[in-house]
């Protein structure tokens, strides 16, 4: 049992294996209210699995994933993502025949609680709040659009707003940017120190340009260990960064 901490979130010494294999191994990771993370590596370093295993896709074989001090191992996925874990994963899913209005719409939490009641007691406040999001996400314009006909990025952003629209207090987004234009990206970097003004957002990303201008702290992996973390100043700049990623 842990001392309560002010992190959002805690991981330590998350390890899984498959088949033997550590894709996952001893991390240790401390993320603060409203800080967003960002996590680099080279490809296999297990990146997508430590979000499969915080969001609770997947179940480690050790260690603890605390969210606001509550234990997330061994909780259902859809327990962890009501208690206000909000997870993107890497290729976009909306609904290709909604309009942008009806994939906000039916992101609504349903059922009972705080967020069940609210929404349903008001629709009028439903409208406003997918309004809200929609400028967000600059979709205002494109509420009646099908989503199949939004561009790549565009889509993007919708299954943002989807996430949103739940107001998670801790978001993991896998490579948001994969795909983007350059303006897309700007934009995508704005939207995203703004969600994060309320809450903690880690992100796994590719782009150094993008991650230099997002970036609270950066976390470096590899073959499934942590190899580095603090500032982009100075994980760029160590020397098994350099080697392992930064120098191809
Ligand atoms: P990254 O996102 O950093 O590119 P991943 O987390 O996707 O890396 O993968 C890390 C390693 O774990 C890779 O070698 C991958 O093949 C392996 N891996 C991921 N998921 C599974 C799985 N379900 N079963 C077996 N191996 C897996
Ligand atoms: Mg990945």
């Amino acid at each position: 049992m842990s001392l309560p901490t002010d992190f959002a979130l805690a991981v330590e010494n998350l390890t899984v294996s498959f088949d033997g294999f550590k894709a996952v191994d001893s991390v240790s990771l401390y993320v603060d209210p409203g800080e967003l993370r960002v996590v680099i590596g080279p490809n296999g370093a297990g990146k997508t699995t430590l979000l499969d295993l915080i969001c609770g896709k997947t179940r480690p074989s050790g260690g603890s994933i605390q969210f606001k001090n509550q234990e997330l191992v061994g909780m259902a996925e859809q327990k962890i993502v009501r208690s206000g874990v909000g997870r993107k994963f890497q290729t976009p899913s909306v609904y290709p025949k909604l309009s942008v209005f009806e994939n906000l719409e039916v992101s609504v939490p349903k059922g009972r609680g705080v967020w069940g009641a609210l929404f349903f007691s008001c629709n009028q406040e439903v409208r406003q709040r997918i309004l809200e999001i929609a400028r967000d996400i600059f979709l205002e314009d494109e509420l009646e659009t099908e989503a199949e006909l939004l561009s790549h990025g565009q889509k993007q952003w919708l299954e943002i707003g989807m996430l949103l629209i739940a107001d998670p207090e801790l978001i993991l987004l896998d490579e948001p940017v994969a795909g983007m234009s350059v303006n897309e990206r700007g934009q995508t970097a704005e939207l995203l120190k703004r969600i994060a003004k309320g809450r903690s957002v880690v992100v796994i990303e590719h782009d150094m340009n993008f991650v230099r201008q997002i970036a609270d702290r950066v976390t470096v992996m590899h073959q499934g260990k942590v190899l580095a973390e603090g500032s982009m100043d100075k994980v760029e700049s160590d020397p098994k960064v350099i080697e392992v990623y930064l120098g191809h």
